[in-house]
């Protein structure tokens, strides 16, 4: 039986070392913390749970098929959920005026109806402010696509890539449609038990607290770790590779989930986010309660803070955030409510910045002769997004099946 080695056990690690395993390949797994799971976990309190980064994943083929086959019942989001906010001195579910949406349906139309879905697509080096601009007008990228963007990629739409954001959706290729989302009944957590239970079953040897080094390894090996610390583990033996990763930038997320004493009622729905220039920090705002049934005592939300431009707001303490937010939330969803516990969790330099930095390394990657015998895998080459690094798994296990199997 042929080894793989897997360097990091976050999503991406998990996913491919259970693709690898599945293919007859003896996967030893080498994680730096002391547990599984990377970015994904969930925290019980005694008024719920609260995610420690990502909630869920995006309802597709694969996503399904992976639940099902660790025999997880997926949880799908409420009825209410369906309801998306987006402030504009209030949330709203349409944040646009008669005029701005007239402007926007007159620039899109025309063009999508002439050249289809390509006609939308992003020029390269071209950031998401230019792109929202040149396309859809200034209200709707400032009100619309800003603070969509900013919910999922932690950053302002002045430094995002389109291409890298946008360019698979406008390509042409066919997509499928959107189902919405889904997670375990019990959290993110529960995929990551499930995951790793599958995974020792499948005889992966899972070594936790670990320092391999590239050297030290024989064979196939997989780095599925931030591109940060990908480029730290390939400089000794991938020097020109490890140079091109070191240019990715690195930025931080904070997620605080607060839980009241009673639910705020006025706005029931995903949540509200929030664009810049209306001297707020933060990025968005999920109703946990009004998303996921029967996982609470009492109603919960949570705060998302961050982006290159905000590290400062990493290192105030807990008082401080939690003053901020009482401020912020009172202006944004006017509710002032006792607070029965919370729950900080700050993720400094642990996302990649999908800004023009990063669409210039793929870029430089793509040119650099592949190494042999290594895999880069994680959040910054095919998607933030875990239903696009379930996929690189795949790719993955495939590839290294028909070089090494
Ligand atoms: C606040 C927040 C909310 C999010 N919400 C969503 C969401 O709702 N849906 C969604 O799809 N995505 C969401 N995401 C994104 C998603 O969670 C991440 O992109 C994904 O979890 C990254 O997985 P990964 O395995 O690539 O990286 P990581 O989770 O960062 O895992 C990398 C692992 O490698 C280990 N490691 C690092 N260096 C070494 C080394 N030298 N040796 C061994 N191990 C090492 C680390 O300890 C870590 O365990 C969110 C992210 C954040 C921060």
């Amino acid at each position: 039986m042929k080894t793989v080695h897997v360097i990091g056990a976050g999503f991406a690690g998990l996913t491919v070392s259970l693709r690898l395993a599945q293919k007859g390949f003896q996967v030893e797994l080498h994680e730096s913390s002391d547990r599984v799971g990377g970015l994904l976990g969930t925290d019980q309190t005694p008024y719920g749970i609260a995610e420690r980064a990502a909630n869920a994943l995006i309802r597709t083929e694969k996503a399904e098929g992976l639940f099902a086959e660790l025999g997880i019942t997926p949880s799908y989001p409420l009825e209410t959920s369906k309801k998306r906010f987006l402030f504009r001195d209030s949330p709203k579910t349409w944040p646009l005026n008669f005029v701005e949406t007239l402007g926007m349906v007159g620039r899109v139309l025309p063009r999508l109806l002439i050249g289809g879905k390509k006609a939308m697509r992003p020029q390269a080096g071209e950031t998401l402010l230019d792109w929202g601009v040149r396309k859809i007008g200034k209200a709707p990228t400032r009100f619309i696509l800003g603070p969509a963007m900013q919910g999922i990629y932690g950053n302002e739409i002045t430094h995002l890539s389109a291409s890298l954001i946008l360019g698979p959706i406008f390509s042409g290729a066919k997509r499928s449609k959107y189902k919405g989302l889904l997670t375990g009944p019990g959290g993110m957590q529960d995929l990551v038990d499930h995951l790793q239970s599958r995974l020792l079953e499948l005889g992966v040897k899972i070594h936790l607290n670990s320092q391999v080094t590239l050297q030290s390894l024989q064979g196939p090996v997989v780095v599925a770790t931030s591109a940060r610390a990908a480029s730290h583990l390939l400089a000794p033996r991938l020097p020109e590779f490890s140079k091109v990763l070191s240019t990715i930038q690195m930025s931080s997320l904070m997620s605080v989930t607060l839980f009241f004493n009673r639910a705020q009622e006025k706005y029931k729905g995903f949540g509200c986010l929030i664009p810049r220039g209306f001297k707020l920090k933060s990025l968005g705002v999920l109703m946990n309660s009004y998303i996921f049934k029967d996982r609470d005592k009492t109603y919960n939300e949570t705060w998302v803070l961050g982006g290159q431009q905000e590290e400062a707001l990493m290192d105030l303490s807990d008082a401080e955030i939690l003053k901020l937010l009482a401020e912020e939330r009172f202006r944004i969803l006017g509710q002032k409510d006792t607070l029965l516990e919370y729950r900080i969790n700050r993720w400094k330099k642990a996302l990649p910045f999908y800004d023009l930095n990063l669409e210039n390394a793929l870029a430089d990657l793509a040119e650099v002769p592949e190494p042999q015998g290594v895999y880069l895998h994680g959040n910054y080459l095919s998607g933030i997004g875990l239903s696009k690094i379930l996929e690189r798994s795949d790719l993955i296990a495939e590839k290294i099946a028909s070089a090494h199997g």
